[in-house]
């Protein structure tokens, strides 16, 4: 494997990925209904802003402009014949920021869920589901993308589609899920789930995790749980910068770098390798998480009260596995029976 992401991950204990696409452009002047896509063509600057805010902020990887992408989401914009081309642009203005960093930086072309819901339940066939990742992938593979990166997936049917839609461009990738539902991703998936998932597909990832969600505290109680499972797999971390809130109409994420800081250390002695913000991470927080990781010893993989002290109460009181309430509710039927 010779793709620039496998390079780094052979020499480096951990590597430190972007924080958010959207918080950042919606700073830039975004609007909340825009696709965020267009601006690869229209506002080129800013997304060059975007994305060397990442790399000067220590980002070894960050992701491109192109999580809507894909014909289904640019069809709400009436824009769905432009997958490839709107990919394509967002992989090209990456390349030209990562080459010219004067050090090594992957870019990792972003793809999001379809929006669809999958056969059999919804109406997009695995086939549709397979073509526009394809579609996708190609454009991101002509922009010069060194590896794909599947992120806030929900249904293990789509990871699938786009896992063989990747296939067909020949492309390495990365896939997150995003758990957002006490501890389980919207279609039910837990931490568990994931790691047979990820591990048994026939184009395997090099890399999968979480990301998005609900905040930096749930989101590592789930790295705990793909690190319960024993894999040998790299595992990615991109948690929120704390968590949503509503605020004059729009939505303020409540984590400040010091945390973010915190996050990042636990993150990577919870068992992630790759470890990035998602939603609210600003570059203020990458450079605090930089230097976190760089100055801080790792320590013992954090217990979830440690998780908790650190960061913040869980949004759920299980993580939908049964692992962490299963001895609990085993000491409550002891003390019962007993
Ligand atoms: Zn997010």
């Amino acid at each position: 494997m010779t793709n620039a992401l496998s390079k780094l991950l052979e020499t480096n204990d951990w590597l430190m990925a972007d924080g958010a696409t959207g918080t950042n452009l919606f700073n830039m002047g975004l609007g909340a209904g825009d696709p965020p896509e267009f601006w690869n063509e229209t506002e080129t600057d800013k997304i060059r802003t975007l994305y060397r805010g990442a790399v000067d902020s220590g980002s070894d990887i960050f992701l491109t402009n192109s999580f809507g992408a894909n014909a289904s989401r640019l069809k709400l914009h009436n824009a769905q014949a432009r997958a490839f081309e709107l990919s394509r642009l967002a992989a090209e203005i990456a390349r030209e920021i990562a080459d010219g960093a004067g050090r090594p930086i992957v870019v990792a072309g972003s793809v999001g869920p379809t929006g669809d819901i999958m056969q059999p339940v919804g109406t997009l066939s695995h086939a549709d589901a397979v073509e526009m990742f394809h579609e996708t992938a190609e454009g991101l593979k002509a922009g010069g993308a060194d590896v794909l990166w599947l992120e806030t997936i929900s249904a293990p049917e789509e990871y699938r589609a786009a896992a063989e839609g990747f296939k067909l461009a020949g492309m390495p990738w990365c896939g997150t899920m995003s758990f957002d539902t006490a501890g389980r991703t919207m279609m039910g998936v837990t931490s568990a789930d994931m790691v047979q998932l990820a591990g048994g597909i026939e184009n395997a990832p090099l890399a999968f995790g979480a990301n998005c969600g609900t905040g930096a505290s749930d989101l590592l109680r789930t790295v705990l749980g793909f690190a319960a499972q024993g894999t040998e797999m790299p595992i990615i971390a991109k948690g929120n910068a704390g968590i949503p809130k509503y605020h004059d109409g729009h939505i303020h994420y409540d984590g400040t770098p010091e945390l973010m800081a915190d996050y990042a250390v636990l993150a990577r002695d919870c068992g992630a390798r790759i470890i990035g913000g998602c939603c609210g991470t600003m570059p203020e927080h990458l450079r605090a998480m930089r230097e976190a990781l760089e100055t801080r010893p790792k320590g013992d993989r954090p217990t979830l009260e440690k998780i908790v002290q650190a960061l913040g109460p869980f949004s759920s009181e299980g993580d939908g596995t049964g692992d962490d309430t299963a001895p609990k509710r085993e000491r409550r039927g002891g003390r019962r029976r007993g």
